[in-house]
């Protein structure tokens, strides 16, 4: 000890207290004692302050109705129920972790503290309160889980299915909604899987994809589908990198589905093709009206020396010979070709459909000859109920005969398998409507094909493209009409289409 020093010349007893003293007056944490009635009877300055309070305030008075009287709700707290004096009675410590206390000026703050007994000659004196204001822990505490919320807001907004594994164990640690909701698994039976388990691709493909995640610390492929629960198997965008976190690496998984933007890609696809179907056929189609051209003239030709022979065999044999019957024969049948190749002319000549007011029993008229012979090839036959005096409406031929082409050839089609079968085409008409209607006598129409026939790509051929109806219900609603399908009776599907009767008054 110097000569300076303040201590020196002290009892012990005034150098302990003098310490203890300097001890409390230092201390960061309030501290103060309180006898068994809860009447304090010290109060460290750190107490003082933070309550707002004097120590001078302080000291003798009942601590708890001070500074202790309110839950942080506002509800009284009785002393009774108090931890702190709690322990001048029970002799035990008592550590509460989450608490207020109450300023001065009416405010509270959070704390933390112990309460210890003291013992006086075997009995209890009273107890030592030790606090802490735990306002920066509360609020160091609310951040970490404001950012654990945000992050997890972020991990389940995500559209791909998001989860971690551990990096050494591969083992499914932590997951979003979206990986439940594709794998078709609870966030329990996740757990139990390691990431392998989740995905196939072509042999070798996935360890292949993990050791690269290993090895470089992230990678990323489209060709592996997710397994679901059920065994499903679904393309996915698989991807992959290696994270730190808390002293530890994981690997984070991103799958994203792919079903949708393969369907689109199939229907692209599908699409591609059917427009190189549909140029080979306009090609075709130029072919055909170039060939209906050269052959009309020949065939003119063919009638004119026809009915110059018929006249001569008339003149000659009295109109009564066997040759006379054959050019007769011939006669019909080039008038029934020229008849072929007229209308495939006027059918091939349209390029832009035009609108003209026509009759619709002429526009089937000239239509049957041209799918005729595709009918009838196929052993089926056709029949017709139309009415001659249909009135004229604002038309666009050609679309009309795509849609009675596309209805015919699909009533064919539905009777390939039979022997057998007729097609009946009618056409009726109101002082508004006109009516047009194929029926077959195939096996008709289920349920689920009625629901969905106009829709686009509802198909249930193995060739089919499923954009035959979808093409003639755009047809006929721009047209202002209406076309649906129904079972008949006996059996086989009948179409109908309606088109409202437009005068060239009403066009004005
Ligand atoms: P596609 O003929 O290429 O399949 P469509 O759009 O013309 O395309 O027809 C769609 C589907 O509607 C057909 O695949 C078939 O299942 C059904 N369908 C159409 N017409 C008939 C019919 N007359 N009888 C039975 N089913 C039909």
């Amino acid at each position: 000890m110097s000569d300076t020093d303040p201590s020196k010349g002290e009892n012990p007893a005034d150098l302990f207290r003098r310490q203890r003293d300097l001890i409390l007056m230092a201390s960061g944490d309030g501290i103060y004692g309180i006898d068994v009635q809860g009447i304090s009877t010290f109060v460290n300055p750190a107490a003082a302050r933070m309550s707002g309070y004097s120590v001078e305030e302080m000291l003798g008075r009942n601590l708890h109705e001070l500074v202790h009287h309110s839950h942080a709700d506002g509800r009284h707290f009785p002393s009774c129920e108090c931890p702190i004096h709690e322990a001048t009675r029970d002799g035990k410590i008592h550590r509460i972790y989450d608490d207020v206390f109450w300023r001065k000026d009416g405010t509270s703050f959070p704390v933390e503290y112990v309460s210890t007994p003291i013992w006086d000659d075997g009995r209890i004196a009273g107890a030592v309160v030790s606090f802490r204001d735990i306002t920066e822990r509360k609020r160091a505490e609310q951040d970490l889980r404001d950012s654990e919320q945000r992050y997890r807001a972020m991990f389940d907004g995500s559209n791909a299915a998001g989860f971690l594994i551990d990096a050494e164990t591969c083992f499914v640690l932590d997951e979003n909604k979206q990986t439940c909701a594709l794998f078709g698994y609870s966030e329990a039976q996740l757990r139990l899987l390691r990431a392998e388990d989740l995905f196939v691709g072509a042999p070798g493909e996935i360890p292949a994809f993990w050791r690269k995640v290993q090895r470089e610390g992230a990678a990323e492929t489209e060709t592996p589908f997710a397994v679901t629960a059920e065994g499903d198997r679904i393309p996915v965008r698989l991807s992959a990198s290696r994270i730190r976190y808390a002293n530890r690496t994981g690997l984070l998984v991103l799958a994203t589905d792919l079903s949708v933007r393969r369907e689109i890609e199939a229907r692209a696809r599908a699409l591609q093709s059917e427009l190189h179907h549909v140029s080979r056929v306009s090609a075709m189609g130029e072919m055909a009206s170039a060939m209906a051209h050269e052959l009309n003239q020949p065939l003119s030709a063919v009638m004119n020396y026809l009915a110059a022979a018929r006249r001569l065999s008339k003149t000659e044999f009295d109109g009564e010979s066997r040759t006379l019957q054959m050019v007769e024969k011939a006669i019909s049948q080039a008038s029934r070709a020229g008849e072929i190749i007229r209308s495939l002319r006027t059918f091939l000549d349209k390029g832009e459909a035009e609108t003209e007011f026509a009759s619709p029993y002429d526009v089937i008229h000239d239509t049957l000859p041209l799918i005729e012979p595709a009918v009838t090839a196929a052993g089926l036959s056709l029949s017709c109920e139309l009415d001659p005096d249909a009135p004229h409406t604002l038309l666009q031929r050609v679309n009309i005969q795509q849609v009675l082409l596309n209805l015919i050839r699909n009533a064919a089609e539905a009777m390939s398998e039979q022997a057998q079968g007729v097609i009946n085409v009618a056409c009726w008409s109101s002082n508004e409507q006109i009516w047009v209607e194929v029926a077959d006598q195939g096996p008709g129409l289920s349920q689920d094909q009625q629901a969905k026939l106009f829709q686009p790509f509802n198909t249930s051929k193995s060739d089919g493209m499923g954009v035959g109806l979808s093409i003639c219900h755009s047809i006929i609603s721009d047209h202002d009409g209406d076309i649906h399908a129904e079972n008949r009776p006996g059996g086989g599907a009948v179409f109908r289409f309606c088109l409202p009767v437009i005068t060239p008054g009403d066009r004005a």
